[in-house]
């Protein structure tokens, strides 16, 4: 069955044509499917709309935010209500073709976990949308490994049993193939289809660079170093322990071998500030690693995922033990 999942922020004038062209295109598949369409807290007369359709077609599943809570929240409601074993999410501004979803699923018959589209031809404006984005992927894909041209693009197709163990935050659906990659799933992409907005506009602006890239660091952090957070701390602390060292070493040397005395240069104020950062970053470290342990053992979360396993029944498992095994 495939789960196509579509954010809606005020979008009355699209919906309608959305759905007839998903419609379309899902028909001539052969296959079970549903439309999830997750309206966000539209101020417009978009949930009307939803209500009808949802009245006319019981393949077309809503729901309703109290509020508006972002594109990835409304994502992350679709991944969850979605009973399909594929997942498509697609912007509901018309500007992803539908056209490219049997494209999608044709990766995914040849064995990719998560097929992404790459809006190639992009039709947005160019400086200040196409240019940071681009430097935004750019940045990307450098900082997680994963090789992806696009992760903006909304359009993508997802093999559900790799995506239903993550939780998104912030801006982050935009990295699920990340994550995904990194707990082993296959990635690819396919160029495809964009086209301007036609109605109503779009809801971010520049500000969405920094947002993306300060999440960027957050997935990065909570991937590597969530399990082993003295790494990072303790590392931070460490080198500014040395540089505290190598300050107070040149100070002395400075004041005994060529007669220049300690408030004539900043080298103390260094040795102090360099310590006292460097005890501080070890003290955070321990910190982390309490609220870690505390994390992993009050909810009982594997430090593991499992792919499948052979002969052992579901819940057998039971409580694991939450030493770090991975390093
Ligand atoms: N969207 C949403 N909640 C928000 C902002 C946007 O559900 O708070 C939806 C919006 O209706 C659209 C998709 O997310 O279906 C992408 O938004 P937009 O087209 O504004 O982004 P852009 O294509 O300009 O990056
Ligand atoms: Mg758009």
């Amino acid at each position: 069955m495939l789960s196509v999942c579509v954010p809606i922020y005020n979008e009355e004038e699209s919906i309608p044509v959305l759905y007839e062209k998903v419609r379309e295109v899902l028909c001539r598949l052969n296959q079970e499917w549903e439309i999830i369409l997750i309206n966000d807290g539209s101020i417009d007369g978009s949930a009307t709309i939803l209500d009808r359709l949802a009245q006319k077609d019981s393949r077309v599943k809503v729901v309703h935010f109290r509020r508006n809570y972002g594109q990835t929240a409304a994502m992350m409601a679709g991944i969850d209500y979605a009973n399909g074993d594929v997942i498509i999410p697609i912007d509901a501004d018309l500007q992803n073709d539908p056209e490219d979803i049997p494209k999608l699923l044709a990766k995914l018959d040849e064995g990719y976990d998560i097929c992404s589209g790459w809006r190639k031809n992009r039709k947005d404006n160019g400086l200040r949308r196409n240019l940071p984005s681009q430097i935004a992927n750019w940045i990307i894909s450098k900082i997680s490994g994963v090789q992806l041209h696009d992760y903006g693009c909304s359009l993508k197709a997802y093999k559900k049993d790799v995506i239903k163990e993550i939780k998104l935050y912030g801006e982050m659906h935009r990295f699920i193939p990340i994550y995904a990659s990194w707990y082993g799933a296959k990635v690819t992409e396919i160029p495809v289809t964009h086209y301007p907005r036609k109605y109503g506009q779009s809801k971010y602006g520049l500000e969405r660079v920094v947002k993306v890239i300060l999440d960027l660091a957050v997935v990065k952090f909570l991937d590597r170093y969530a399990q082993k957070p003295m790494y990072i701390f303790g590392g931070a602390g460490m080198l500014s322990l040395l540089l505290s060292g190598l300050a107070a070493v040149w100070a002395l040397y400075l004041k005994f071998f060529e007669n220049t005395t300690f408030v004539q240069t900043p080298l103390p104020l260094m040795f102090v500030f360099t310590a006292l950062t460097g005890v501080i970053c070890l003290l955070m470290g321990l910190l982390a690693e309490l609220i870690m342990r505390t994390y992993h053992e009050s909810q009982k979360k594997d430090v593991y995922l499992v792919k499948e396993t052979r002969n052992i029944k579901p819940d057998s498992h039971g409580y694991s033990d939450p030493v770090d095994r991975s390093s």
